[in-house]
């Protein structure tokens, strides 16, 4: 082996809450580890300003606070965190072996992926100006910040609608946005939404600009079978058109579901034995911070057992 080409015994690809749990348990575990976190490590959380629900914090804890405070929890016990992304694996043979974008080569015995995934936004100049400020990518996050307000969900899939029902626990109105004469939510769901009086469904519509001073006060939409507008007034928008996992340079190397997500079993494992994935890169479903710490445990608590094993 190339004398260049550093080796760990644990690697971590992906700087959110599920990576840098991840290296907290394999350093305490007693792995040389190594976590590479991309240029601006930290992950989703960097956009947020106000977390109230991850445990342990009485106030509301800026992202890149809880995220710094992660990172030096993690380097304290011993990882050695990376600036920097790693742009290839190759985990066709043992050790698996990995390369950094600025083309260093490293080994590792196990390897756990946590890249995450980013909410998809629409794509508009306003959005981007409002996100936090009344724009949001997470319903389950950011609705207890909407209590009596009137809010408006942009989506018509299963989590759009989901989102809506669950914003009418606060808002005193929730109106559904689609581009569509009819919403893509299961039948059941769809049923839900029209039961509930506090929701309008708004079919046949696109979102053209939001509007606001230092936060959100509407957005207009245009009807896309007419070409006629319409305003809302609202002070939350809550985008719920999906998520994209960080998965391209998992293609064709693991078992990824029609989505891109990483498929792993109950204990993390991934279609190949030794890398392990954690977080929202394969989590479908919940993508909350304390979920994502939860599952780079389990990955860096069975990725020991993997290494363990192979010594006997
Ligand atoms: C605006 C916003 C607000 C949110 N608010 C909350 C909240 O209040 N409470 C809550 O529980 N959850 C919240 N979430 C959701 C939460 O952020 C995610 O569930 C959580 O961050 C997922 O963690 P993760 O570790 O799986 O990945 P991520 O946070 O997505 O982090 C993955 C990191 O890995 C990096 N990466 C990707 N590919 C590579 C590579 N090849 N090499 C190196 N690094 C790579 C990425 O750049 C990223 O920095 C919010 C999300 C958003 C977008």
């Amino acid at each position: 082996m190339n004398d260049q080409v550093k080796h760990f015994e644990i690697v971590i690809i992906g700087s959110g809450p599920a990576g840098f749990t991840a290296a907290i348990y394999s350093a305490r575990g007693g792995a040389s580890t190594a976590l590479f976190g991309g240029v601006a490590p930290g992950g989703q959380l960097l956009q947020t300003m106000e977390i109230e629900n991850y445990p342990g914090f009485v106030e509301p804890v800026v992202g890149a606070d809880l995220m710094q405070k992660m990172l030096k929890q993690a380097a304290r016990l011993g990882a050695a965190v990376f600036n920097e992304e790693i742009a290839s694996v190759d985990l066709s043979g043992r050790p698996f072996r990995l390369k950094a974008g600025s083309g260093r080569e490293y080994t590792a015995g196990a390897v756990i992926a946590a890249t995450g995934a980013q909410a998809r936004w629409l794509g508009m100049p306003s959005e981007r100006k409002f996100i936090g400020k009344g724009v949001s990518g997470c319903a389950t996050c950011d609705g207890f910040f909407f209590r009596g307000k009137e809010v408006c969900v942009i989506g018509g899939g299963d989590s759009a609608a989901e989102d809506a029902l669950f914003l009418t626990k606060f808002a005193s109105k929730v109106y559904l946005v689609h581009r569509r004469d009819q919403l893509r939510a299961t039948f059941r769901l769809q049923e839900k939404l029209r039961a509930n009086p506090k929701v309008e469904i708004v079919y046949s519509h696109t979102p053209v600009e939001i509007t606001g001073d230092a936060k959100v006060t509407g957005i207009e939409l245009k009807n896309v079978v007419t070409g006629a507008g319409r305003r809302l007034e609202t002070t939350g928008i809550f985008i719920a058109i999906g998520h994209t996992p960080a998965t391209a340079i998992f293609k064709g190397k693991l078992n990824l579901d029609e989505e891109g997500y990483i498929v792993t079993d109950e204990k993390m494992a991934t279609s190949v034995f030794g890398v392990f994935a954690a977080g929202d890169v394969m989590d479908t479903r919940y993508k909350q911070a304390v979920v994502a710490a939860g599952a780079g445990c389990k990955a860096a608590m069975e990725a020991l057992l993997y290494l363990e094993e192979g010594k006997k």
